[in-house]
């Protein structure tokens, strides 16, 4: 009940702070934070879904269940909102099978080689969940399958949620207590923005990331091929066949890997061994520079997805493992290349990898990261 009433009184704060005119010209649409239960876990933990609404109407649905995006809604060039995003509408959906659908991803985003790596002389062994070959997007019970405390805010910006969570030291094999905190914000200019913050009590590494399936003409809409996407990169990290980067940082230019100009996805797939699924080395001023790392452009709808991040990285999935089998939100069957998952982070298998930036984290450093994910159209 407590929990209730706090939640009416910040509605009602919410509410009354968001007398303000709305960016689309559209006014009276009230920016609000609810919440309903989103089912149990296998261990008994009641997992809650908040609905985010920000002035102009869009709508971001989020389980405190790995902090999954489960919807988010945006406009079209005629102002009709679309679910971009592929996931379920249940809990159990996602505890049985999910890709990583809207999570959040740690603590190590992507992949690390054989599930191994050294800090200050001491090997770590971690799962090696994909296929037993590599461990993948942090382990068997990773960031995007366990509960987060989380609290709604009122931010001039927008709704919000701050989200919390304590790794535990040894949790999945990582080493250091980890406290972690994310803050994901539906601005009232229709963005999605994710701050990171992390500190660690043993030197550890730290590589966290944002797995939302993308497709810009809705999530039940076929495929992304047609997605015109340009990628402020001039270096990708080619990997060998268990998608492990080789180490060489190479020039995406004259290659199909080349998105510096806009390009469909589909134009070049064909090229590229086993679809797009690459880390790409952004172009940046500077080190922790907020810059602008992809554009993507859905031609029918008009709908267009700005990347912004401060993170050296950002993989890009175009869904070449997703084949039909999974069934998601009202019937929709996702087929290969349903979405792209666009992942601002540092470079998969960095901590064998000592010439790519460092994703060490020392005791008494903070990591922070800024995502955004930012809605517009044409
Ligand atoms: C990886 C893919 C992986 C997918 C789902 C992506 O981040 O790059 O290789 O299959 O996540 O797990």
């Amino acid at each position: 009940m407590k929990t209730n009433a706090l939640f009416i009184v910040i509605a009602a704060l919410l509410l009354s702070a968001c007398n303000m005119q709305s960016v689309t010209g559209k006014e009276n649409i009230e920016m609000s934070i609810t919440k309903e239960s989103f089912g149990t876990t296998k261990d008994g933990k009641q997992a809650v879904l908040y609905t985010l609404t920000n002035a102009n109407g869009c709508v971001v649905k989020m389980s405190d269940y790995g902090c999954i995006i489960t919807e988010l809604h945006v406009p079209d060039k005629k102002g009709e909102l679309a679910d971009v995003v592929c996931g379920y509408h249940s809990l159990d959906k996602y505890i049985e099978n999910s890709p990583y659908f809207g999570a959040v991803v740690g603590r190590y985003g992507n992949r690390i080689e054989k599930g191994k790596f050294t800090l200050k002389g001491k090997e770590y062994t971690l799962a090696t969940n994909e296929n037993n070959i590599s461990h993948l997007h942090g382990g068997n019970v990773g960031f995007d399958k366990v509960i987060w405390d989380a609290e709604p805010l009122e931010t001039d910006e927008g709704p919000a949620l701050k989200m919390k969570y304590l790794s535990k030291d040894g949790e999945e094999g990582y080493p250091g207590n980890l406290s972690v905190t994310l803050v994901y914000t539906l601005t009232h200019d229709n963005a999605l923005k994710i701050e990171y913050e992390a500190t660690t009590d043993k030197t550890t590494v730290l590589n966290l990331t944002h797995h939302s399936y993308f497709n810009l003409g809705g999530h039940g809409s076929g495929s992304i091929l047609d997605h015109k996407m340009t990628i402020n990169a001039d270096h990708y990290t080619p990997v060998d066949k268990d998608l492990i980067p080789t180490g060489e940082v190479r020039p995406v230019a004259n290659s199909p890997m080349d998105f510096t100009t806009p390009h469909t996805i589909g134009e070049r797939i064909e090229k590229v061994e086993g679809g797009y699924d690459h880390n790409y080395v952004l172009n940046k001023p500077e080190v922790g520079a907020l810059t602008l790392a992809a554009k993507v452009v859905e031609p029918d709808s008009g709908r267009i997805m700005d990347v912004y991040t401060t993170e050296p990285g950002i993989q890009f999935y175009s869904g070449n493992f997703l084949d039909g089998t999974i069934t998601g939100k009202d019937g929709a069957v996702y087929e290969k290349h349903a979405a792209i998952v666009l992942e601002t982070d540092h470079f998969p298998n960095s901590p064998n990898t000592p010439h790519f930036p460092s994703v060490v984290l020392e005791p008494g450093q903070t990591y922070t990261q800024v995502c955004i994910y930012k809605f517009s159209t044409k």
